[in-house]
């Protein structure tokens, strides 16, 4: 009796020395600056931390690859070739070819090529400024995205883009959504199973809780950011909100400037949204989505919706309704009492 009391106290131990090793699933965590916002990756098991370490070496190539500031990068190159070609990976690829399917079936809401506009504004390197309306149309003129073409080389397995010449185009609002993608591939291939990253606003799951359960994900109260509307229930999935409030300035004239462009007038948008979340099993699609709806308005992202499908949403409008698609009906709980609530099909 007292050999197996004794067994039973060195199991504990080693249970207690080795935080859950066999007992459970370890948790760990890396919380890093990349893409000008703070990202927390956390995974569990055995393979987590190798998964991590390779998911953080990911997120900084890929962070000096899309940054169309940074001289020599593959977005830079595309930015200064002149109307050349210039040779890209699959990471551009795929960006360019969501945003392509978003820009087309928003009708241009989504438009990487509205770039220098959002630079002029000072969203780029923080030196704000209002724009004159002669600047903002002279940067207009050169916005057509449907230009920006890709050629594929099969025997090479490469691919050239081929852009207008003086075009400028930024991944701004796609970047993060891919990257958590190819976060959670990563740690898939390292032979992680459960998985919940965040990086800014953009929130990927792999598998389920440890235990089984579902993830739960709060979606940030856009007038209050330090509180939220409502918690998420959800499996393996993105949930991706945009919203102005995100980054903004005050104009001396009284006005807030905030960091999403309606590419119709190079201006902020000002369309009675405060947020849009998506929630899209791709990560790409759920942010070139998010941005585009809330560029839309109500009206148009709902008809959006209805038309094409493949994800779900949640929109806070200006009058204090939170919007929730029927899809999230079971998923989603409200929290607080500064809205009402309503559901939409
Ligand atoms: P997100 O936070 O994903 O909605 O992306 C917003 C960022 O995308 C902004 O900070 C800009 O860099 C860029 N952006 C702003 N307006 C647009 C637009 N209409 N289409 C594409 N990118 C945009
Ligand atoms: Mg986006």
């Amino acid at each position: 009796m007292r050999k197996l009391r004794a067994a039973v106290v060195m199991l504990l131990c080693v249970c207690i020395a080795l935080p859950l090793a066999g007992c459970g699933q370890e948790k760990f965590e890396k919380q890093i600056y990349a893409m000008n916002t703070t990202m927390t990756l956390t995974a569990y098991g055995k393979n987590a931390e190798t998964g991590l370490s390779g998911a953080v070496s990911l997120i900084n190539s890929l962070d000096a690859m899309l940054d169309p500031e940074n001289e020599g990068s593959m977005v830079n190159d595309m930015n200064n070739a002149n109307g050349e070609g210039t040779v890209v990976n699959n990471h551009v690829v795929t960006m360019l070819k969501t945003a392509q399917t978003v820009y087309t079936q928003s009708g241009g809401a989504l438009n990487p090529a509205i770039y220098p506009v959002v630079k002029a504004w000072g969203f780029v390197d923080c030196n704000y400024r209002i724009p004159s309306d002669d600047e903002l149309t002279e940067l207009l003129q050169n916005i057509d995205f449907s230009k920006v073409k890709i050629t594929s080389f099969t025997e090479t397995g490469s691919y050239l883009v081929t852009m207008p010449a003086g075009m400028q185009i930024s991944f701004g609002a796609v970047a993060k959504g891919y990257t958590a993608s190819q976060v959670i591939a990563t740690l898939r291939a390292a032979g992680v199973t459960s998985a919940i990253i965040s990086l800014g606003g953009n929130v990927q799951t792999l598998g389920a809780k440890p235990d089984g359960s579902n993830w739960a994900v709060a979606i940030q109260d856009p007038n209050d950011t330090g509180s939220y509307i409502g918690i998420l229930t959800v499996g393996e999935t993105a949930v991706v909100t945009s919203g102005g409030y995100n980054r903004y300035f005050d104009g001396e004239d009284g006005v807030r400037y905030e960091h999403i462009i309606d590419p119709d007038t190079g201006k902020p948008v000002n369309n009675g949204l405060k947020s849009v979340t998506v929630v899209c099993d791709d990560g790409t699609m759920a942010d070139a989505l998010s941005t585009a709806l809330y560029v839309m308005g109500e009206k148009a992202a709902l008809n959006y919706y209805s038309t094409y499908g493949g994800f779900e949403m949640i929109l806070v409008t200006d009058d204090g309704r939170v919007v929730i698609t029927n899809g999230l009906y079971e998923a989603f709980e409200s929290y607080g009492s500064s809205y009402s609530y309503e559901y939409a099909s």
